[in-house]
């Protein structure tokens, strides 16, 4: 159900969070400036931030430009690139014996043949897509069955950046877009985009003068030209009942989410398709590092677990998909609402990796491969960044162990909630403000047992009534 309003008051809220408003050195201490409910639901523009998300010129994630180089995506795959053939493929005939047991006897939680058909029906349209030859060509040059105002006899459209951009957030809201964002494509942000397509044959990616972007096949290389300097971006809710359930549900809740992305970025190259204007779409992979993009356009922070963490959903979302545009949008500025500070204390995601992937110490660093044996530079350790580095090659080699995506730090992470609640909003305000109180807050999330489901609740998904998608709109901060 909706709450459109609230009197949540600052005492009552200090006492939710058990916090007597008076004596407590730490709550007198900070004197947020806090309001009241309905003013933080209703602070301007549906589609701008809440009041406590600050706008900054410089993302909270350092990065030293001069270090960071395009990556060179290519082929690369961070569980075969760091075995042997052999050690690949005893690892990959293990899992096949496991999970055929699994889903013959039926009797591990999240692991049943009816959790994997799952799974597979959330992947089943990404899997196809990408499976299609003709792939790039239309994620370059757009789809020949759309039209373009030539082919209608009309002008094309045009509208100020400002114009623009409302327009293109309420295209991708009404295409199931969670939250959208802009940024430029400059010198600078150009390094964050890959140095090949994600999509087979892997053309390169380069940067040359072309009336539009073009895929020259022969060449093997993808033309950006010099009018596509926008990116377009937007975040795609996932399910947090489907992905707190260890196992192929969890699986199933990323693929369905990465399905939606696919299915909404090409909506919106259809729409710019008709309006007289182009996109570079890329399949679940992106046009570049989705987080960086996500950070870039104003949607977020980077985190411990090197997600995005939106203010609304925190990383419940599958993901931050950029599209490169050739229509002047208005860009949008990086943003802090006290998440990636929240980080240095919380470290239930990495507390919580079964595969030991995620980096625990406090501080972030600007080391990249140094402190890990077999990691090889690539997406999550491209330098450039002082971030919490991750092992890639881990994470991946326990989702081939597991047959599963895992996704535990994600449905762990503090920010992760579904729930419409006060208490919740309030502890986003607070912890926006002042990192005096996160300790208490990160014990508090676990001592109410908030995360992943227990095992013996997994299979509870497949009786209990959900809502459309599995996602929980009415917690949407744009619209209650
Ligand atoms: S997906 Fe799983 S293995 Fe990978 S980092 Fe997250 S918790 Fe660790
Ligand atoms: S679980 Fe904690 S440390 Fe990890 S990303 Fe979320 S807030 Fe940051």
């Amino acid at each position: 159900m909706v709450r459109a309003h609230s009197t949540l008051s600052r005492r009552d809220f200090m006492k939710a969070i058990g916090i007597a408003t008076a004596g407590i050195g730490a709550a007198a201490a900070i004197q947020p400036k806090f309001h009241d409910l309905d003013e933080l639901l209703s602070s301007g523009n549906i589609y701008k931030n809440p009041w406590f998300v600050t706008e900054v010129d410089e993302p909270t994630v350092e990065i030293d430009w001069q270090k960071m180089q395009r990556f060179q995506k290519g082929k690369y795959n961070n569980f075969a690139s760091h075995l042997s053939k052999e050690e690949a493929a005893a690892i990959q005939a293990k899992t096949k014996a496991d999970y055929q047991k699994n889903m013959t006897q039926n009797d591990v939680p999240g692991f049943t043949l009816r959790d994997n058909a799952m799974k597979l029906a959330g992947w089943g349209g990404v899997r196809w897509r990408m499976s299609q030859a003709t792939l790039v060509k239309e994620m370059v040059e757009g789809w020949p069955l759309i039209p373009t105002p030539t082919v209608l006899g009309v002008p094309k459209w045009t509208g100020t950046p400002e114009e623009a951009s409302i327009m293109l957030t309420q295209l991708l809201r009404y295409c199931g877009g969670s939250s959208v964002g802009f940024a430029e494509i400059n010198e600078t942000t150009k390094k964050m985009i890959w140095g090949q397509m994600p999509q087979a044959p892997n053309p390169d990616i380069v940067f040359e003068e072309a009336p539009k972007p073009t895929y020259d096949a022969t060449a093997k290389k993808v033309i950006v030209p010099s009018s596509s300097r926008y990116a377009v971006v937007h975040t795609i809710r996932q399910s947090l009942d489907a992905s707190a359930r260890v196992g192929y549900l969890s699986d199933g809740g990323a693929g369905t989410a990465y399905d939606n992305c696919d299915i909404t970025q090409w909506r919106l190259m259809c729409f710019l398709q008709v309006l007289g204007y182009t996109t570079i779409r890329q399949n679940i992979q992106g046009n570049g590092p989705i987080v960086g993009w996500g950070v870039m356009s104003g949607l977020g922070e980077q985190g411990r677990m090197q997600h995005l963490i939106t203010p609304e959903w925190g990383p419940m979302i599958r993901q931050s998909t950029m599209n490169i545009v050739d229509i002047p949008i208005a860009p949008m500025k990086p943003v802090d609402f006290g998440s990636r500070k929240f980080c240095y204390t919380c470290k239930k995601c990495s507390d919580v990796c079964p595969s030991k992937a995620l980096q625990g110490e406090t501080e972030p660093s600007w080391e990249i491969t140094q402190a890990y044996d077999l990691v090889k530079p690539e997406l999550f350790n491209n330098p450039g960044l002082k971030t919490w580095y991750f092992n890639h090659h881990k994470c991946n080699r326990y989702w081939q162990e597991s047959d599963t995506y895992c996704g535990m730090c994600q449905a762990t992470c503090v920010f992760s909630k579904d729930a419409l609640s006060t208490v919740h909003e309030m502890v986003k305000v607070t912890l926006a403000k002042t990192s005096l109180l996160n300790s208490f807050f990160i014990a508090a999330d676990k001592s109410f047992g908030y995360g992943l489901r227990p095992e013996d609740k997994t299979e509870e998904w497949w009786t209990t009534p959900l809502p459309v998608n599995g996602i929980h709109y009415e917690n949407d901060v744009f619209y209650r």
